[in-house]
Formats: structure tokens, C-alpha cells, sequence
């Protein structure tokens, strides 16, 4: 089926295509503050200090949950509740049947389409390693919904 990612359900997935259908945007990456009263999540330019930026990828994949215990493994029984995902998010958008767009690098053939786009977080992010956990407020950004 050439094009899987349209058709199936996150639950006819493979794990090999759960896997591809990561746009490895790395915005799941970034810190969030939700605010207490409201439930609004603010997503910020901080990114997990085990990300490498210009990849936008994990670089302790195997380890990240011991490494980060708040980082979450997305699987086919919690992605439905995780609305903090940006709406951008492949998951998100499969969950809610709705097709991937055309930067998306299954769509595009071309594993850039995503940076390409300035949908990923390359080249505008900044590591927690040198924020204090306080100022991360100071860092809120409007490009991820
Ligand atoms: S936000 Fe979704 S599509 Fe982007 S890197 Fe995270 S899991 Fe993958
Ligand atoms: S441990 Fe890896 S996957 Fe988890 S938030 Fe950090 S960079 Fe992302």
C-alpha cells in the first residue's frame, strides 16, 4: 500500500511504520508549562539537553525514560490522550484521521521537507542546560500550537 500512512489506523501500524510516522520535527522534545488554573499548555524554545538540535533527534533513544523520567514514550494506548502533542504532530493527526501534510517526510520522499518548512525546531531552540527551570517563561514561543 503506497500510502500506508493515510490509510491505516495507528493501530493497523506495524512497528516499523510507528516508527516512520515520526516527522522528527523534535517539538515533543521542547519544555512545556500548563497553566494551573486554565489547563493551557505554553510550549517554550527549550529543548531536553539530550536532543541533538541540527539532527533533531534523541541522542540516548534506548535510555531517554531512565535519562528523563517525564519523557514519554508515545504508544497506541496513551497518544490519544496526549493533547499537549502540537497539532502538527503525526500521531495527532492520525488519531484524529486526519492525512499527514505535504512537508511530511513519507509524503515528500525527502527526510529535509521537515526543516525544509520550518516546521521542526533546527536552528531555534536552546538547551536546558542553560535555563534555570524559573525563566522557563521567559522562553514561551508562538510557532508551536
Ligand atoms: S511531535 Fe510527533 S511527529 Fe514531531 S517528533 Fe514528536 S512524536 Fe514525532
Ligand atoms: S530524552 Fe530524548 S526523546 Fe526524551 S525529551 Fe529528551 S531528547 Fe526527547
Amino acid at each position: 500500500m503506497s500510502d500506508w500512512w493515510n490509510t491505516k489506523t495507528l493501530a493497523q501500524l506495524s512497528p516499523q511504520e510507528w516508527e516512520a510516522l515520526c516527522d522528527g520535527c523534535a517539538k515533543c522534545c521542547l519544555h512545556k508549562l500548563e497553566d494551573e488554573d486554565s489547563g493551557e499548555v505554553f510550549y517554550t524554545k527549550v529543548r531536553c539537553r539530550y536532543l541533538d538540535e541540527e539532527a533533531c533527534r534523541c541522542t540516548d533513544y534506548a535510555h531517554r525514560s531512565v535519562l528523563v523520567p517525564n519523557c514519554i514514550a508515545l504508544d497506541r494506548d496513551n497518544v490519544e490522550g496526549l493533547d499537549w502533542l502540537p497539532s502538527s504532530c503525526a500521531y495527532r493527526l492520525r488519531a484524529n484521521n486526519q492525512p499527514l501534510p505535504q512537508w511530511h517526510p513519507l509524503v515528500s520522499g525527502n527526510k529535509s521537507s521537515v526543516h525544509d518548512a520550518c516546521i521542526s525546531i533546527r536552528g531555534r531552540s536552546i538547551s536546558d542546560e542553560y535555563v534555570h527551570p524559573d525563566g522557563y517563561d521567559e522562553h514561551i514561543v508562538t510557532w508551536v500550537e
